[in-house]
């Protein structure tokens, strides 16, 4: 018999990785955005056109790059965040992987300024191949510029949604770091009309700024016996039909678990009408040693040793929250 097994072209294995980690629009602003905080900027501006599909800005003012350190940052493996194994195990940064900026700069043109304060550079890179290096002139930070996403990639590219929907996915993705981080002022621009503006602030006036429709909420922080829950939920009123309103994080990363969801809905109990969905924004402070967030690219699902543990002190926590919102008490099912 005919052996058929081949080894796949460098080209081909290095589209599919960048597969993993740049799905759409919204995937490129999570990384770019993660890379500023990162690197300790203070202000991030969010820029996208037609959907995020033909360009997208993220601009810093981090520590930044020099010009030899922008020419590694964009090949694969190359990180300033880990150096052993162990250190993944009590990283403090978003990211550690080595692998956004080489994806991103795989399948986009990819235009990169940034400056440490002493050198400034530029890099442009189409389709992973660096085509020019020149000198800049700016002030301490880098900007990222993302054009034609997935040119190279058409059956990836005639996957994307509609521009109104990326545009969509893109702004969730901004309204969670808006919540996440609200020391760091952001600037979001879809074309060139603002869609927020937000100052350093706390996170109650973040909530508001994201959902401004909810007018009572309550903000907590309460120990458990996993370690710390904090955040804001909305008074039982306030509800949407789909959980578009409801953010957990778990040690400063967004994840996405509804059986987390459905705690929170379990904590309003009878207090909220029939499939109503509250409104939350809910921080888990977890030893890292009891929850692993390594186990996807995008880092969105987590995994808790103790899952029932948290649930069950999840629901207990909101309970004990929502009986505080004046005359929703007797509604709120007995423990
Ligand atoms: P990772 O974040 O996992 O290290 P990336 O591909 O996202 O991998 O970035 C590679 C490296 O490029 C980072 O480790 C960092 O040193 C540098 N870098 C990326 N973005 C920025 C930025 N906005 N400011 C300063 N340095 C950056
Ligand atoms: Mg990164």
């Amino acid at each position: 018999m005919k052996i058929k097994i081949k080894r796949l072209p460098d080209e081909v294995i290095s589209k599919i990785a960048a597969g993993e980690v740049v799905t759409n629009p919204a995937s490129v602003v999570k990384e770019l955005v993660e890379n500023s905080v990162d690197a300790r900027a203070s202000k991030i501006e969010i820029q996208i056109r037609n959907g995020g599909k033909s360009y997208i800005k993220v601009s810093d003012n981090g520590i930044g790059m020099s010009t030899e350190e922008l020419t590694l940052a964009v090949q694969r493996y190359t990180t300033s965040k880990i150096e052993t194994l162990e250190d993944i195990y009590k990283i403090t940064s978003f990211g550690f992987r080595g692998e956004a900026l080489a994806s991103i700069a795989e399948v986009s043109r990819l235009l990169i300024t940034s400056s440490n304060g002493e050198v400034s550079g530029k890099l442009e890179v189409v389709g992973g191949k660096v085509v020019r290096i020149s000198e800049a002139f700016r002030e301490r930070g880098t900007t990222v510029e993302v054009y034609d996403l997935f040119f190279n990639v058409p059956a990836r590219r005639k996957f994307l949604s509609s521009e109104k929907v990326e545009a969509r996915m893109v702004t969730e993705m901004v309204e969670r770091f808006l919540v996440a981080l609200p020391s760091v002022e952001f600037l979001y621009k879809i074309e060139d009309e603002v869609v927020y503006f937000a100052k350093p602030s706390r996170l109650s006036d973040r909530f508001s700024t994201v959902f401004p429709e909810v007018r009572e909420f309550r903000e907590f922080e309460e120990e458990t016996s996993f370690g710390k829950v904090r955040g804001v939920i909305s008074s039982p009123q306030y509800c949407r039909k789909n959980r578009t309103g409801q953010m957990f994080f778990v040690n400063g990363r967004f994840v996405l678990d509804s059986l987390l969801n459905s705690a929170l809905e379990r904590g309003y109990g009878e207090s909220i009408s029939h499939g109503g969905k509250p409104y939350a924004v809910i921080f888990l402070e977890i030893s890292p040693d009891r929850v692993d967030v390594n186990i996807h690219p995008q880092k969105l699902q987590v995994k808790f040793s103790d899952a029932q543990g948290v649930y069950n002190e999840i629901i207990r926590v909101v309970r004990d929250q929502v009986r505080k919102f004046p005359g929703f008490t007797m509604f709120v099912e007995r423990p």
